[in-house]
């Protein structure tokens, strides 16, 4: 939950790590802020932020590895957990409406080499009210997406990922704001809510 107190987030981090087989300390993080910067991890030793909340950490909504072993890990309630894997590596987003406007999914599509990629669990066109200003910022995303002032993210990333050239797209098509029992959603719950996880790693 946010605000929580730093004991217990690092409780659950420990936790959700164990419950994957994952290292924690190799797990990778960062300060998200809706923009458009991917983290290139390369080197496996160097300890992420995961265990340590209070260290530093990158500001970034994205990572990307080609190294097995570095899990990659977004925070998100609404918005969407992108993962991308081509030939040049993996690559995990946090894409919210500002991240799809923005240059994520191209980036990630150049640094992995695309190939496939899997939409996770966010707020779906059922639930997500926009304004003009959402609307006006995806002129080119095509007919269908905007609809009785609401948006649907999922099928956006969708086109966005197909028009960078992947071709096996997944797609949850879970809406994380209508499913109260197995999701946070940030505009649901007000803002003060947990988060769920978005992980990805190389073998
Ligand atoms: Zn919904």
């Amino acid at each position: 939950m946010t605000g929580d107190r730093p004991g217990s987030v690092l409780e659950n981090r420990k936790r959700a790590a164990a419950a994957l087989g994952l290292e924690g300390d190799r797990m990778k993080v960062a300060t998200q802020v809706h923009g458009s910067r991917i983290v290139r991890h390369l080197d496996p030793s160097v300890a992420g932020s995961y265990l340590n909340p209070e260290a530093d950490q990158p500001e970034a909504d994205g990572h990307m590895t080609s190294l097995p072993g570095v899990p990659l890990l977004v925070l998100v309630a609404d918005c969407l957990p992108i993962a991308v894997k081509g030939p040049g590596g993996l690559a995990m987003l946090h894409c919210g409406w500002r991240g799809l406007a923005g240059t994520l999914i191209e980036k990630a599509v150049s640094m992995t080499g695309g190939g496939a990629a899997a939409i996770g669990p966010g707020i779906g066109p059922c639930c997500f009210e926009v304004g003009p200003d959402v609307a006006g910022s995806f002129p080119d995303v095509g007919e269908g997406v905007f609809a009785d002032g609401r948006c649907d993210l999922p099928e956006i990333a969708r086109r966005k990922l197909r028009s960078a050239g992947v071709e096996a797209i997944e797609m949850s098509g879970v809406c994380t704001f209508c499913d109260q029992r197995d999701f946070f959603s940030y505009r649901r719950d007000g803002g003060l809510t947990g988060r769920q996880a978005g992980i990805a790693w190389v073998d």
